[in-house]
């Protein structure tokens, strides 16, 4: 159901214009077949953010890519010298980091 913004007219999900007063309606579902309002896709990233924030995201991605190459290392060592036992406290010890820092 859909309530046009003009007249108050109640008007069903697919109609398009409002059968009172013929003002375009504004569907509460997107419809792909209209592709008329995309909506914007999602930031995950804030572009208006002040310097500190942006400086704030790069350490966390450096951060982030140096657990990797950390895991990763292991994960050659391991390979290496055919003992895997290392890499479970290795990725327990990651994990728990990773997830502090997000906290
Ligand atoms: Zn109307």
């Amino acid at each position: 159901m859909i309530t046009c913004t003009k007249c108050g007219e109640k008007n069903s999900d697919d109609t398009l214009y409002c059968t009172r007063c013929k003002k375009k309606l504004q569907s509460s579902h997107r419809s792909s077949a209209q592709g008329q309002q995309q909506p914007e896709p999602l930031r995950t990233f804030k572009h208006e953010g002040v310097p500190v924030d942006a400086w704030r995201s790069i350490m966390r991605m450096v951060e982030a890519w140096a657990y990797v190459l950390v895991l990763a290392g292991v994960a050659v060592g391991c390979a290496y010298t055919k003992t895997w036992w290392p890499m479970y406290p290795a990725v327990g010890l990651l994990g728990l980091l990773i997830w502090f820092r997000q906290v």
